[in-house]
């Protein structure tokens, strides 16, 4: 890990990243909300019920990187103004993915966090062109990246002078087909050790499948999480991406609450 200089511990107090009323790296932070923007009406619904349940933030897709060419690449343009829209109606500060290089600068004036998906975590040029930003970063790991590569990714974007890289572990590639992804819970307090950068877990993508998002939700806080992301939909049924694992808003807000009262009890336990 000799190149990890920035993103390392040594010398270096925790990064601390201040959106909307909370501090990503103190406060325990909820984001919340649609795989995809897919109209004003599905987002904004489900903004207004995230943020009743307790969410901090609203996550949602605007660009998706899909495996296949002829599904729903995300509306773009129109899905950021929809995202500005129920950041609005609901004062939820809004983290989006983006996918170009070229997409970056003009992004930061709709979103609040920047989200490097999994299949960009090396895409090098992106990293370095959101290093060059004053917004904060979302940097997944990429689902076959070593916990080494996934902190010289963030390495790339600490250098180009941007000192707000939050990770996010979503699950990495095994022989194992049940789940989605396999959580690496280990990678949290791992990362904690080695790195004073903010690390939160998203149980959806690492799953795959609601079921298992309380259960893991609940074991990345006990692991040290900083927080986490989720993918909520009104009606998963019809949802655009990601329909298998997106929770229906009154099972978010039940997890929100066992959420709050586990970390409620690990405070006072300490
Ligand atoms: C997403 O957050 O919807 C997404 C595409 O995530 P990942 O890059 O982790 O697959
Ligand atoms: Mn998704």
């Amino acid at each position: 890990m000799n190149d990890i200089k920035l993103a390392g511990l040594k010398g270096r107090d925790r990064t601390l990243i201040p959106v909307g009323g909370k501090i990503i790296g103190k406060d325990f932070v909820l984001i919340a909300g649609p795989c995809s923007v897919e109209s004003e009406a599905q987002t904004v619904e489900i903004a207004l019920a995230v943020k009743e349940a307790g969410a901090d933030m609203l996550r949602g897709g605007a660009f998706k990187p899909r495996t296949s060419a002829y599904k729903f690449q995300g509306l773009g343009l129109k899905g950021l103004k929809i995202l500005e829209k129920a950041r609005e109606k609901t004062g939820l500060p809004v983290v989006s993915e983006v996918l170009d290089p070229r997409d970056v600068s003009w992004m930061c004036e709709y979103v609040d966090i920047l989200q490097i998906g999994t299949r960009n975590m090396q895409n090098f040029s992106l990293l370095k062109e959101v290093g060059r930003v004053n917004k904060p970063v979302l940097l997944k790991r990429g689902m076959q990246a070593t916990i080494a590569e996934w902190l010289n990714c963030a390495e790339y974007i600490l250098h180009e002078g941007n000192p707000d890289v939050i990770l996010c572990e979503r699950g990495i590639r095994t022989f194992e087909t049940y789940t989605r992804n396999t959580l690496d819970l280990s990678a949290v307090p791992a990362v904690r050790e080695l790195s004073h950068l903010p690390v939160i877990v998203d149980p959806a993508h690492a799953t795959g499948k609601v079921s298992l998002i309380p259960p893991m939700s609940l074991a990345a806080l006990a692991a040290g999480a900083d927080g986490l992301i989720v993918e909520v939909h009104n009606h998963p049924e019809n949802a655009l991406s990601d329909k298998d694992q997106a929770l229906r808003p009154e099972q978010f807000a039940e997890l929100a609450r066992a959420a709050r009262g586990l970390l409620a009890y690990m405070e006072s336990a300490r």
